[in-house]
């Protein structure tokens, strides 16, 4: 998300926040934008991935849910931020895509966590 009160025409680092866990773009904590705004960190990422594609501990998202990245309602499994008080959600779909966006951004050195 944008930092709440951020100006649009300055944005800076600090104005932009992970939504699953509000901490701020630095170099070594790249993101990735989902639709209206929403930003996953790679921390975040490296986590939720591990957990959904290469553990297998994701759950399915209730009916009426929404993944907070595609704002679509997904079968299949979801990582849950606990980190923050809106508990979002993401699934495996983002996650991938995420990942592969984050492989490819030159800027960043992130890498997908291997399997177990
Ligand atoms: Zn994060
Ligand atoms: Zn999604």
């Amino acid at each position: 998300m944008h930092r709440p009160g951020a100006d649009p025409s300055m944005m800076v680092p600090e104005d932009f926040l992970c939504d699953f866990c509000m901490h701020h773009w630095t170099p070594k904590r790249p993101m990735v934008e989902g639709h209206r705004g929403s930003l996953i960190c790679g921390s975040c990422l490296t986590v939720a991935y591990t957990a959904v594609h290469v553990l297998g501990t994701g759950e399915p998202a209730p009916d009426g849910t929404t993944c907070l990245l595609c704002l679509s309602h997904k079968d299949g499994p979801h990582w849950q931020s606990d980190a923050v008080e809106a508990r979002p959600r993401v699934c495996a779909d983002c996650l991938n895509q995420a990942a592969r966006q984050l492989e490819k951004d030159r800027d960043s050195d992130w890498t997908r966590p291997a399997g177990p």
